[in-house]
């Protein structure tokens, strides 16, 4: 299959319109890469824009009040991200995850979130609905989410200390309001709750002990993430990102902890517990360990361009299928035949490349493909 790289009067990345294969063939299920990896979990951004500004995502330098985001045509509506998650969910995704951007700012987020509870895989199960908040409005949002068909909820924050959390979101929001969405979003059932803790080297890594000893004895799975080279816009610096191997001598020298199994093939994070029974945590080496062997990962983005990577160059502009009168089986086997030529696999390479990869185009940024 060949795609055709066409500008866009509103493109933001490169993007190709797929190719409609002439003879669509339905999905079997047997969908799989280049490398042998199936598509099993879709994150759909739902907006590109955040009321926080975490400096390793969306600086304030950059995403400021002249900052042009999407313009509310662009988006793909509720009716759209059905459509394709549906198809999606046809070639073997069992797993969709709301991001953003800050997906709770997206109006009416619960009606999508219903919609999409609807659909089962073709085996008739239920889909696994799940979606990343930085928690500003989740007390208020809780109850409908779940009403709505959400399961969990991942929760973003960096510190306890309300000083070092507000400069790290930068839009001086309180770690208070943070903690009550979390305390909510377990009373009403959107749990078991993780919480995603982004590890800067001088910013907040003498934060881990205390942020360990919060949630150590609760249900909550804390996971230090290293902070990752996405995008282009963060200014990331290898000497910035804490390895894992160190969060975990950290944990261990204070609390005593020891590995566990993964749950299933291609989980991201690394499963630790304490020894001493009182719960479980986890590690994201996206820097210091590839994991890219089993990454079964598609990324949809706000205005429907699919990304194979995180760290990809160039989406698949599915909208212009979606808007351009083709059937569900056309733009299903054009899924199938995007996917099967994906070979992405950044993370291993990373090493052996310079830091600025893709002939020098810019990688998509994170709040706009999500987390
Ligand atoms: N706004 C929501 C939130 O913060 O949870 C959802 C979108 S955010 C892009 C998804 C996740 O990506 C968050 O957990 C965030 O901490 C993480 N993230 C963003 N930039 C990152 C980076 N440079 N390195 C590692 N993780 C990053
Ligand atoms: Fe917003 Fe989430 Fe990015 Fe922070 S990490 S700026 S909360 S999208
Ligand atoms: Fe998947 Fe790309 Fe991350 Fe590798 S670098 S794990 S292929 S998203």
């Amino acid at each position: 299959m060949t795609d055709r790289v066409i500008p866009l009067a509103d493109h933001r990345y490169a993007a190709a319109i797929p190719a409609v294969p002439a003879v669509a063939l339905p999905a079997n299920g047997l969908l799989a890469d280049t490398l042998g990896r199936p598509l099993r979990d879709l994150r759909i951004s739902v907006t590109d824009r955040c009321n926080f500004r975490c400096s390793y995502c969306m600086p304030k330098e950059v995403f400021d009040k002249n900052y042009q985001f999407l313009p509310h045509s662009s988006l793909l509506s509720f009716e759209e991200i059905t459509r394709v998650a549906r198809l999606f969910v046809a070639h073997g995704v069992q797993k969709i995850r709301l991001t953003g951007g800050e997906p709770l700012l997206r109006k009416n987020l619960e009606v999508l979130v219903e919609m999409l509870s609807a659909l089962a895989t073709p085996a008739g199960e239920p889909l696994d609905i799940t979606l990343t908040t930085n928690a500003s409005v989740l007390a208020k949002k809780a109850q409908s989410l779940k009403d709505a068909g959400l399961q969990r909820v991942t929760v973003s924050l960096d510190a306890l200390d309300d000083a070092i959390f507000r400069r790290m979101n930068d839009a001086d929001f309180p770690v208070a309001e943070v903690l009550r969405g979390i305390e909510v979003a377990e009373r009403v059932g959107l749990g078991p709750i993780k919480v995603n803790m982004v590890v800067k080297r001088g910013t907040n890594d003498h934060e881990i002990i205390a942020m360990a000893r919060h949630f150590k004895g609760t249900p909550i799975i804390l996971r230090f993430i290293e902070y990752m080279d996405v995008g282009a816009t963060n200014g990331w610096r290898m000497d910035e990102v804490l390895p894992s191997a160190q969060v975990i001598a950290r944990l261990d020298a204070e609390f005593g902890v020891e590995p566990i199994e993964p749950n299933y093939s291609g989980e991201v994070a690394e499963r630790w517990r304490y020894v001493d029974g009182s719960g479980e945590i986890g590690v994201i080496s996206s820097v210091t360990q590839a994991f890219c062997r089993d990454c079964n990962r598609a990324r949809l983005s706000t205005e429907g361009k699919l990304f194979l990577c995180l760290f990809a160059t160039h989406g698949h502009d599915l909208r212009a299928l979606l808007r351009g009168g083709y059937a569900d089986a056309q733009i299903e086997a054009a899924i199938g035949e995007i996917w099967r030529g994906r070979g992405d696999r950044y993370s291993e390479l990373r090493g052996a490349m310079a830091a600025d990869v893709g002939n020098g185009e810019r990688r998509v940024e994170m709040h706009y493909i999500g987390g």
